[in-house]
């Protein structure tokens, strides 16, 4: 957590509707950078970070889509991910350091760290993921690069890599010879960034819209991406409230409602990248709100919904609107929906984090026909999978990481 969150002038919220995501995310960037890195470093940190669309779309008269799967993985984990590659090169030319990324994946961090960190100087990267368990668009995601980016294809469960990854990181010996970081969604560098698209959708709606009281939802997992938005405000946003929009994997809409956290074990869903029992970000929201659940109540609203719900939200969007939502995103316009029939004034902005091609068999499944596939994706398909093949056994990793 930053010591304080530091505040933007009234006037930028003032005038933000005529200004670029760019400039946007600059001013924001500033404010926790500035005193360690230049204007003109994070000004390119920010434009190479940023090279693609974040559009605000509207599906409804009260109810809006920001669109953040535009990026080069089709999820929104690409603009924390290239913002904090980008910094993390920054820092080490300085420190004329080398070091090595060590990941354990279920899916779309391990394809949006991977691509963030391809090509860029100092940086080794390693992904271990569950051989058969991720999808054939996802292992070719991070067994196409190359370069600088090392896949081991590990013989076990999500679990196992990310207990092998814990033991490499608990390590001193090798410590002492393989500088190993993580790029896992608890640094900050991942969060900074994703604060910045809650301004730039205020900043589209309001330029094209007028005023009004926005609730802002969030499919949500472990709350990184809510926690950002949850910064945004306390910098200065007027964002009315946020909605949590979960999976069956509800410890965060239960604590709302109950006032007790009860961490669980996961639950697998069609909405995996959600899949998540215990949020590791729950602890910055509770800091943010210095431990006071009446105020964490006011600011955000919970709903969670089961994978039928999902399915037959997928339907009806695509019927009504012509939309096709992606598993996640239909969590969240289905949160929205259920929070508009007892808030009927409030605008819904929902956020929808991956492209629906990445999830193209549960889309067709509940739409009945399949999502449109991005001329990237197909082609990745075509592409050679080069993987390194790995029993579970620590020792193995570790022979690995030394040569
Ligand atoms: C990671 C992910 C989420 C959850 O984000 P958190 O910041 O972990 O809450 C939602 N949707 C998609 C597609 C994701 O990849």
């Amino acid at each position: 957590m930053p010591m304080q969150i530091p505040q933007l002038k009234p006037s930028f919220i003032e005038n933000i509707s005529q200004r670029s995501l760019h400039e946007i995310a600059f001013e924001v960037a500033q404010l926790f950078l500035s005193e360690e890195v230049s204007d003109a470093e994070i000004q390119s940190i920010i434009t190479d970070t940023l090279n693609f669309e974040i559009p605000l779309v509207q599906l409804q008269s009260n109810v809006y889509c920001l669109e953040l799967f535009h990026g080069p993985t089709f999820a929104f984990k690409d603009i924390g991910a290239r913002f904090m590659a980008r910094l993390f090169a920054r820092f080490l030319k300085d420190e004329n350091r080398q070091i090595h990324i060590l990941v354990a994946t279920s899916g779309d961090t391990g394809s949006a760290v991977a691509n963030a960190f391809w090509n860029v100087p100092n940086i080794d990267v390693t992904i271990l993921y569950p051989s058969g368990k991720v999808s054939l668009l996802q292992e070719k995601q991070l067994t196409t690069l190359c370069g600088n980016i090392n896949a081991l294809e590990i013989d076990g469960t999500f679990d196992d890599c990310q207990h092998l990854v814990k033991q490499a990181f608990a390590d001193n010996s090798l410590q002492a010879k393989v500088n190993l970081a993580s790029a896992n969604s608890i640094n900050l560098a991942r969060l900074i960034p994703q604060s910045f698209y809650y301004f730039w959708a205020y900043a589209q709606y309001v330029a094209k819209w007028g005023s009004a009281k926005i609730a802002v939802c969030v499919p949500s997992g472990n709350f990184g991406n809510l926690t950002a938005g949850l910064f945004a405000k306390k910098m200065g946003l007027p964002i009315h409230q946020f909605i949590a929009a979960t999976n069956a994997n509800d410890v965060v809409p239960q604590y709302l409602s109950s006032g007790n956290f009860v961490p669980r074990t996961s639950l697998q869903t069609i909405s995996n990248a959600m899949d998540v029992g215990n949020p590791s970000n729950f602890s910055r929201i509770m800091a943010l709100y210095d431990d006071n659940l009446e105020l964490v109540r006011k600011n955000i609203v919970g709903y969670s919904f089961s994978d039928d719900e999902t399915r037959a939200t997928m339907k009806a969007v695509a019927q009504k609107y012509n939309y096709v939502l992606d598993p996640h995103g239909a969590v969240a316009y289905a949160a929205i929906a259920k929070h508009q029939q007892s808030n009927p004034d409030v605008v819904g902005v929902f956020f929808e984090t991956a492209h629906p091609a990445k999830f193209d068999n549960v889309v067709e499944d509940a739409i009945g026909v399949p999502p449109v596939i991005p001329h990237e994706l197909a082609t990745l398909a075509t592409k050679e999978k080069v993987a390194t093949k790995m029993k579970a056994h620590y020792e193995l990793l570790k022979a690995y990481l030394l040569q």
